[in-house]
């Protein structure tokens, strides 16, 4: 079997501290909350009724009642996942032969194309256009080509634009009865009211679809590793949670993810202060003359204008972690996360001309 392309997951923080010999480094390569997590998650995470030494419920059952009523679907059409990273890998187990044919986007979310890869599928990527963002045409045609799946990330990591409403449906329209469509979106929190809701139009639109969501972007749980896959019907979801393990979600990640649910309000706040942080850095990085795609997330990618691993390695140097795209095409570009104020504003100075 060929290689598959390594999953890029970003340097880890001692090691960072290591090369840089600095202790104080801005951390903006993974897309983290800066502001950490609902202080109900602590309180929940210290009370009796977390007991690490047993099983925890390998359904999820509080969880998954919590999600369905929020998101007014049935539980038997919800799975929940370590992470939705295990959601991907589930989704490509479960639905893909060798051969099978997917459909994704240039630059990529690096699992929608390595996971399918892992199964013996072929990736088809339709690249962004020259203004950063989706290109509805080619991706239209992609999937009227009738792929078994369709991975797309909106909003985009990690160019950063989210589907609108019209260009949604586009590709729902263009979705055939073979094609499961998934729509990754793991940073819709940081889209507020601009966001379409893509699980009302698939499901009026009637093609098989899963919706990924997370805990690890908003509501600030990267480290207990949830996330959750909302299916278009029960047999679809079926299928999914088959090929998982089935203690896949720890206790601590379950009774976490059900207090930062109930806690919209703290997660609601930290989103609006990022949203306007990442407006100030938008507008910064303009002013020194760096293009940015408008973002619906929680991060930047910019076209450095050079080699980014270069300007990573430079920046590393000067205190600050961020991701240099490495995907052929896009070399010249870095993903930068919206941190705390200090953090952006060292970000903003090394990059100052
Ligand atoms: C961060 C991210 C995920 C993975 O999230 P986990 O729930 O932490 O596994 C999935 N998809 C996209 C597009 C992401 O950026």
């Amino acid at each position: 079997m060929a290689a598959l392309p390594a999953y890029n997951a970003g340097m880890n923080v001692d090691r960072a501290r290591e090369i840089s010999g600095r202790q104080d480094i801005a951390r903006l390569a993974s897309n983290e909350n800066p502001d950490g997590c609902s202080p109900a998650v602590w309180a929940a995470l210290t009370s009796p009724a977390f007991e690490p030494w047993r099983y925890a419920d390998p359904a999820c059952t509080l969880l998954k009642t919590a999600l369905a009523r929020k998101l007014a679907v049935g539980i038997d059409e919800i799975v929940i996942g370590n992470g939705s990273e295990e959601m991907i890998a589930a989704i490509s187990r479960a639905t893909l032969m060798p051969g099978a044919k997917v459909v994704t986007v240039a630059p990529s979310f690096g699992l929608h194309e390595i996971e399918p890869l892992a199964v013996g599928a072929q990736v088809v990527k339709v690249a962004m256009t020259a203004e950063l963002g989706f290109d509805i045409p080619a991706l239209e045609a992609a999937i009227v080509a009738g792929p078994r799946l369709v991975f797309l990330s909106s909003p985009w990591n990690p160019v950063g634009p989210a589907l609108d409403r019209h260009a949604l449906q586009r590709l729902i329209a263009a979705t055939g009865p073979n094609t499961l469509f998934v729509l990754d979106e793991a940073y819709f929190e940081f889209g507020g009211s601009d966001m379409p809701d893509g699980l009302a139009l698939m499901r009026e639109a009637g093609v098989a679809h899963i919706i990924l969501r997370t805990f690890s972007k908003a509501y600030g749980l990267a480290g207990l590793r949830v996330g959750y896959a909302v299916c278009s019907d029960a047999e679809t979801a079926r299928v999914v949670a088959a090929a998982k393990t089935p203690f896949n979600v720890n206790g601590a990640a379950q009774i976490a993810a059900l207090a930062a649910l109930d806690d919209e309000d703290w997660m609601l706040a930290s989103v609006a202060r990022l949203r306007a942080e990442r407006q100030r850095v938008t507008e910064a990085l303009r002013a020194i003359g760096l293009h940015t795609a408008p973002s619906h997330t929680n991060f930047v990618f910019l076209d450095a204008g050079r080699d980014s691993v270069e300007l990573e390695r430079r920046l590393l140097m000067q205190g600050i972690l961020v991701k240099a795209w490495r995907e052929p095409g896009f070399q010249n570009f870095v993903r930068a996360t919206i941190g705390h104020r200090w953090e952006n504003d060292r970000f903003l100075e090394a990059l100052a001309p």
